[in-house]
């Protein structure tokens, strides 16, 4: 049987089949203006010369921003979900990965299964996103695919104050301008970007079996600056900027085979500190973010928004997650103070804690 996961990302679409558990065909093409077009496209070049079409394929899960339009997938999940699972797959130890995209990053923690414990993106400024650096690369006139390279050559790299798209794109032209090599300013970029990396993976848990994933880890510059400023060593997989589609075609084949496929919806939000397991689990296949979870809650746990543009899901608040005993007193004796907590109230039944 063969399982397909397609990644449709904002700057790349990614295809991986895999039989056996073996990867059999993968392909990466350029993601057009039509995200239908655009699976299409990137499911023929993977199956290019190997005699497989689609009637071959038994399912298909779809994830990335236009996980919503394949029309060939049965289902999609979470691009967060399918890293965590994809450099799994690869790597079991991973417990903390640093997805970088085309248009956002993210910070993931993940279990020995691949499941997700925590996360955390940043989306809201192109610094240091893939859609950045091809910035970079044209202002520079240096090819995408060799500033990791030339970044490498550098001997001094020039600090950047800013990797605002707009305010770094006219610091690089007027070092240009002054003389400084290409290859120092992309080493000062990248020294700024792994910084702002670093900062993101703080707000999550930097634990041993670190890995980084999406297209820009296969920049050797900027993976050099990120072990450098994580002081951990990277675990990369051979084509980290499959790792999603990899993970879709893993839940495909879970999803087929029934396995798993109500324990992958569920996330984790939480730490275990030694004393204890403090989870809050939301089980995102029951919540249909009616948002009654959010006023109850003495100690504001609780927030409804939405990923990607997806439904909105409850979510625990990011600067709770790593003080959740502090905020929380536990299930069972905010029930005895309370009337209404956050449970009882939830119809769907969609959240529990592990204390
Ligand atoms: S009350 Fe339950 S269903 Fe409603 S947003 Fe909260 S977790 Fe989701
Ligand atoms: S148990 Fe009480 S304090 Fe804890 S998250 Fe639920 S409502 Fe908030």
């Amino acid at each position: 049987m063969i399982f397909l996961g397609i990644d449709i990302g904002s700057r790349a679409a990614k295809v991986v089949a895999l039989q056996d558990n073996t990867i059999i065909a993968s392909a990466i093409c350029d993601t057009g203006p039509e995200s239908v077009k655009t699976a299409y496209a990137a499911m023929g070049k993977a199956f290019e010369g190997t005699g497989l079409s689609l009637q071959d394929v038994t399912y298909t899960v779809a994830t990335g921003y236009g996980r919503v339009l394949v029309p060939f997938a049965s289902e999609n999940v979470s691009e967060i979900s399918c890293h965590a699972r994809g450099i799994n797959w690869y790597f079991p130890s991973v417990r903390t990965i640093l997805d970088m995209g085309g248009q956002d990053c993210k910070a993931i923690n993940c279990g020995a299964d691949g499941r997700v414990t925590n996360f955390i993106m940043n989306d809201k400024c192109a610094g240091g996103t893939g859609r950045f650096l091809e910035m970079i690369a044209e202002v520079l006139n240096v090819p995408l695919e060799g500033i990791g390279e030339v970044a490498l050559q550098s001997r001094t790299a020039i600090p950047f104050n800013t990797i605002c798209a707009v305010f770094a794109k006219s610091e690089a032209i007027t070092c240009l301008r002054r003389g400084v090599t290409r290859s120092d300013i992309l080493a000062g970029l990248n020294d700024a970007i792994a910084t702002r990396c670093l900062k993101l993976l703080k707000r999550v848990s930097i634990e041993k079996g670190f890995s980084i994933t999406g297209g820009i880890a296969k920049n050797k510059g900027m993976v050099a600056k990120i072990r450098e400023k994580v002081g951990l060593e990277p675990l990369l997989c051979p084509d980290p900027q499959l790792c999603g589609a990899l993970g879709a075609a893993i839940f495909a084949r879970e999803r087929y085979s029934g396995k798993a496929a109500k324990e992958d919806l569920k996330i984790h939000y939480g730490y275990n500190d030694g004393t204890g397991d403090y989870f809050i689990t939301i089980d995102t296949g029951r919540c249909d973010g009616c948002g009654k979870c959010v006023p109850v809650c003495p100690a504001g746990v609780f927030l409804v928004a939405s990923e990607n543009g997806s439904q909105p899901k409850a979510m625990v608040k990011e600067e709770l997650r790593k003080r959740l005993a502090f905020a929380c007193p536990g299930y069972q004796h905010c029930r005895s103070k309370l009337v209404q907590n956050c449970q009882v109230v939830c119809e769907r039944a969609a959240i529990s804690h592990s204390w």
